[in-house]
Order: structure tokens, then C-alpha cells, then sequence
């Protein structure tokens, strides 16, 4: 039943330009609707963020969409995502087949999104409860890091648990407002960064 809104949201989501064909079958399989309240099922494929309760969202499929492409993940690939909110974002990555290590701060939604995802079967996703400023030490280093929350600086963290030639993919910028989303490239204590545009994040509080 759900089939149809998803493939029409893949199109246009292809065709806003995302190329990655593992990103574009990832969100052809995962269940976006499951993600959002119940009451919001009919729009779970509009491309457009969606309140997920405590004053939170669930990000915009097309910059779920460049976000993991700019990712250049391999599956198999470590991947640890700041802010797992409902978690879609995190059964992208798991259904791609990466490792994924992912941090809420809110109680209920890494208690929500563990369940679910452990309902639809993503057995490669580690849950966190706690502040994603400090990243996951103990199973650095990352091939990737996404945060799906803005903090005003990039956290040491997150430079210092990323992987040789990894790939950490941030919105930086004021609460409230509007950030740049930024891809930086390690290379050794270098990181290559690129301007990916404008978004509008929830803080990394
Ligand atoms: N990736 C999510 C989008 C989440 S919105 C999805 O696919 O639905 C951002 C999330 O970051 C919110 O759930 C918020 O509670 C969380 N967050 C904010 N600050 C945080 C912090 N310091 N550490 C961990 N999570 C944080």
C-alpha cells in the first residue's frame, strides 16, 4: 500500500540529483511512514521534515538522501550518526549494511527508535543514550560520521574519531537559524572541507 508513495518519493528525490544507487534503494526499502506518528502516515513520503514529538523532526528525505551519498560509504563501512531521533536515518545506513553506532539525548526517542528497528529486523545498530558532543570513543575510529542535529562549532570529537580518509558530514551554524552543511575529508591531521549548502537543523543541544 505504501509502495507507491515511496517509489514517487525516490523519483523525485533522483531527481533533485541523488545518484548513489545504494542510497536511492535504501530509502526504496525502509518504511518512512513507520518513523513518523500515526496521525502523519498519509504524508510519510512528502519530501519535507515531520514532527516526531519532543521537539524534534525527522529530517527531509532528499537531505537524508545527500547527506549518506556524500557519506561514500562501503557497506561494511563503521558509521556513527550524532542525534538518532526516530531512527529512519539509522535504518538507512543499516539497510546500505554498515555498522552503525548512533546517539540520542532524548530518553524516549532512542527508546522508540530501539524498538522499532529492532522490529524491523536492522540487527548491525548500536544505541546510545547520552550526549552526542563527545562522539563514541570506544569503538572509533569511523569511516563516517553524520550529525543530524547543528551544533554552532564542530565538536573535537567528531574531527578525532573519524577514520584515515573518512568522511564527516555536519550542519554547522546558530540555533534557530539556518547552518551550512559541511563534508570534511581526513587526511592525516588534514580535513579537506566542502560547502554542501544551506540547511535548517534542530540544535545539537
Ligand atoms: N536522524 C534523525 C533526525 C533527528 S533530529 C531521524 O532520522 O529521525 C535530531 C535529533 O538530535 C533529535 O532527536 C535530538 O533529540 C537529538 N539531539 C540533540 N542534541 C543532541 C546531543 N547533544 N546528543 C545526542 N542527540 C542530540
Amino acid at each position: 500500500m505504501e509502495d507507491l508513495p515511496r517509489s514517487q518519493m525516490v523519483t523525485l528525490i533522483r531527481q533533485r540529483g541523488i545518484r548513489d544507487a545504494m542510497v536511492l534503494n535504501a530509502m526504496q526499502h525502509v518504511p518512512r511512514h513507520r518513523f513518523v506518528p500515526e496521525e502523519l502516515h498519509w504524508e510519510a513520503y512528502g519530501d519535507y521534515p515531520l514532527p516526531i514529538g519532543h521537539g524534534q523532526t525527522i529530517s527531509q528525505p532528499y537531505i537524508v538522501a545527500l547527506m549518506t551519498e556524500a557519506l561514500a560509504l562501503q557497506p561494511g563501512d563503521k558509521v556513527l550518526e550524532l542525534g538518532t531521533g526516530s531512527g529512519y536515518q539509522a535504518a538507512i545506513l543499516a539497510e546500505m549494511g554498515m555498522e552503525v553506532y548512533t546517539i540520542e539525548i532524548v530518553p524516549a526517542l532512542h527508546e522508540t527508535a530501539r524498538a522499532l528497528l529492532a522490529e524491523l529486523g536492522y540487527e548491525n545498530v548500536y544505541f546510545r543514550l547520552g550526549d552526542g558532543n563527545a562522539g563514541w570513543q570506544e569503538y572509533a575510529p569511523y569511516t563516517g560520521i553524520i550529525a543530524t542535529a547543528a551544533p554552532v562549532g564542530i565538536p573535537p570529537a567528531c574531527t578525532e574519531q573519524l577514520a584515515e580518509g573518512g568522511r564527516l558530514v555536519i550542519p554547522v551554524g546558530p540555533r534557530g537559524g539556518y547552518q551550512t552543511l559541511w563534508k570534511l575529508t581526513r587526511r592525516g591531521d588534514d580535513y579537506h572541507r566542502e560547502n554542501l549548502g544551506g540547511v535548517a537543523f534542530v540544535p545539537l543541544v
